[in-house]
């Protein structure tokens, strides 16, 4: 190990995370030996055997075991020895365990009745896809954060998504009543913007500092701090404190396609009056938000973003969301929407989780040696990735791998609620225009890493809650803490152990090729990249931040989780790549059709990467299904 590792003490972590998982298991019970009962705070049933993913650390989101079945099928071409018919038959089965193939199971049994029989098969060792737990245990206390999706968007549900929330017992007042997480900005500490060595020469944390806001008071000064060329901070300067319309004189349609045709970044260049280098730090504030960086969205579509725009088009405000990083108009879950999951798996088995419910969710400990059991009505297989789904004798016929072993069960109806990418390689015999649609469905790698800090002085000294990077593999930091509730609390105040969420996605090496090509590449670096990579990438970034105010990066670091999503955010069109379709004739209207007893789901269905699109589309394919 070189020195340099050394000294960001990169020897370190693995006796920390060992330790962590220790005090995870033993707090959590899990050490117990298996049967022994015990009762958390909640009542619920701790579980039996050592099965809990939500405490697992280092590589998550798509983990090692997770994907390379698929990957060998979809993409080396392999062909897998004959399946072993296992003497299982179902009147659904789902092939993907996300929001949507959980809703779909939900949506079955109203539809079907509460005696149908559904089996759920997911190829990760947790359900809830992209809407993933991250539990960490420090000194006998919980702290939650998000492995991937965390707003609810309530404003944009449908009253079926209100309705199905609603009956899992949801109350989305209840939630806002209890989430005081801001994004960054607040309540305690302030959003700061922090340049590092590596990229800018110097580590520099210019505090109380938005890009989307700017600052109220000696804008100036702080901007005098960015270590980048005079000429590049004095059009910072002017671009912030601008406040015009410079489409003057246009009328609304013309601004509408000037907005929509030119990229974010350009319009900053062309119409901000920034330099080159000023408009290359706001590269990567889309990444989290898009997927993609700010050169590839339209300038319309970045108002969406809320980074400052609207400035310079007749608003008094910077952004569009009067220059703060609230987050618009959301709700959340201590765990984001990994709750919504969990909801919907304590309602299809409830065994697993027998005295949870919407008051105490998020202390519950769900027992995952409950998920799979003979004789349930409804199980689901964690381990298992499907290679072939088929009409087969009036019904379906499912074959998936499940611990090297080739299986395959019977189905009346299947619902395939996994990624549309791989679906041309289950069902090989659908039409061939459906097939290149669904290829045209190439997901947006997202990257979520959350690092569990000792305690929270630094980030206190410093009146920190977030920064934004702009040199950085992750582009947004945020502290996480206040959202709290059911039965969950960790206060802004407690100096305790915290949480701080990497978030963001992976510059592709050419954004000048088209968005697909950019996708897959950037693909190929995520999943290139090793544990060790992005542990060194958060230490550094923790060290340059927090270092000065006292952080020890060689013992304050307590956890680590990846979690990587190289299949991230449905591929949603964007003004800049892709035509507008007559309608009907977008490609994930001609991915979605039903093909025999099969019908298809997933949020790639409704090209939005949203739990509500996951939701409606989940309901669409089960009423899709011949109820014959
Ligand atoms: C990092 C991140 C953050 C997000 N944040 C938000 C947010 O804040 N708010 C919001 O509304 N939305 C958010 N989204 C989008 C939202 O998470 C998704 O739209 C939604 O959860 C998708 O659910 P899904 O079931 O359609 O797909 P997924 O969650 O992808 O679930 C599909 C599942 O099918 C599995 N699968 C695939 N192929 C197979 C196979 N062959 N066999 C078995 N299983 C298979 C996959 O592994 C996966 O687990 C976010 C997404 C990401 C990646």
């Amino acid at each position: 190990m070189n020195n340099k590792d050394k000294k960001l003490g990169m020897d370190r972590d693995i006796t920390r995370r060992d330790f962590i998982h220790d005090v995870s298991l033993a707090s959590l019970g899990l050490a117990l030996p298996a049967g022994v009962a015990a009762h958390a705070a909640t009542g619920s049933p701790v579980p039996a055997g050592a099965n809990y993913p939500p405490v697992r650390t280092g590589m998550r989101g798509s983990h090692p075991g997770a994907f390379e079945v698929a990957h060998a099928l979809a993409r080396e071409g392999k062909s897998f020895p004959a399946p072993t018919d296992i003497d299982e038959s179902y009147d659904l089965v789902v092939v993907g365990g996300g929001i949507s193939g959980l809703a779909a199971a939900y949506y079955y049994r109203k539809r079907f009745g509460p005696d149908a029989r559904i089996l759920i098969l997911e190829n990760h060792d947790e359900f809830g896809g992209h809407a993933r737990r991250n539990e960490f245990h420090q000194g006998g206390q919980m702290r939650l954060s998000w492995g991937g999706t965390m707003n609810l968007e309530y404003p944009l549900f449908s009253d079926e998504v209100n309705e199905l929330l609603t009956e899992l017992g949801v109350d989305i007042d209840t939630l806002l009543e209890g989430y005081h997480f801001r994004y960054g900005s607040g309540p305690k500490g302030k959003h700061a913007m922090f340049f590092d060595a590596e990229t800018y020469g110097r580590d520099e944390l210019v505090q109380d500092f938005s890009f989307r806001a700017g600052r109220e008071t000696d804008l100036d000064a702080s901007i005098d701090r960015f270590p980048i060329s005079k000429e590049s901070r004095e059009s910072l300067k002017k671009f912030y404190a601008r406040r015009e319309n410079v489409f003057a004189g246009k009328s609304e349609d013309e601004v509408r396609n000037l907005l929509r045709s030119i990229s974010y970044t350009d319009f900053l260049k062309k119409y901000g009056g920034l330099t080159d280098e000023a408009a290359d730090l706001f590269m990567r504030v889309t990444h989290g938000y898009a997927g993609v960086g700010a050169d590839s969205l339209s300038a319309a579509e970045c108002i969406g973003a809320s980074v400052p725009i609207t400035h310079l088009l007749g608003s008094p405000h910077l952004s569009g969301s009067g220059a703060t990083d609230a987050g618009g108009d959301v709700a959340m879950f201590p765990d984001g929407n990994a709750s919504v999951a969990r909801l919907l798996v304590r309602a299809l088995i409830p065994a697993v989780a027998p005295d949870a419910d919407a008051s105490n969710l998020a202390l519950a400990r769900f027992d995952y040696s409950r998920l799979d059991e003979a004789g349930a009505t409804v199980r689901l297989r964690l381990n298992s990735t499907v290679i072939n789904v088929a009409n087969h004798n009036g019904g379906t016929r499912i074959t998936y791998v499940n611990d090297g072993r080739v299986l395959r069960v019977k189905a009346r109806h299947s619902v395939l609620a996994c990624w549309h990418a791989v679906i041309p390689h289950l069902c090989p015999d659908l039409p061939d225009e459906q097939k290149e649609a669904q290829k045209y469905q190439v997901k947006r790698p997202l990257l979520v890493t959350n690092v569990l800090l000792r305690d929270s002085k630094a980030i206190d000294k410093l009146d920190l809650s977030g920064a934004y990077c702009p040199g950085r593999l992750h582009g947004a930091v945020w502290v996480v803490k206040g959202v709290d509730t059911m039965g969950y609390r960790h206060e802004w105040d407690d100096p305790g152990s915290v949480p701080v969420m990497f978030w963001g996605s992976i510059a592709p090496p050419d954004s000048t090729v088209p968005i697909k090509e950019q996708h897959r590449a950037s693909r190929a670096l995520l999943l290139a990249m090793t544990f060790d990579d992005f542990e060194r990438e958060v230490r550094t970034v923790l060290a340059g931040m927090l270092g000065p105010a006292g952080f020890d990066v060689q013992d304050d670091i307590l956890a680590i989780t990846v979690n990587r999503w190289p299949h991230g955010y449905a591929y949603g069109y964007l003004d800049l790549w892709d035509p507008a379709w007559p309608e009907g004739m977008a490609p994930h209207e001609i991915a979605r059709q039903p093909y025999g007893n099969i019908t298809i789901a997933n949020a790639d269905a409704g090209a939005d990467a949203y739990t509500q699109v996951a939701i409606d589309e989940a309901r669409r394919a089960v009423g899709e299904l011949d109820a014959r």
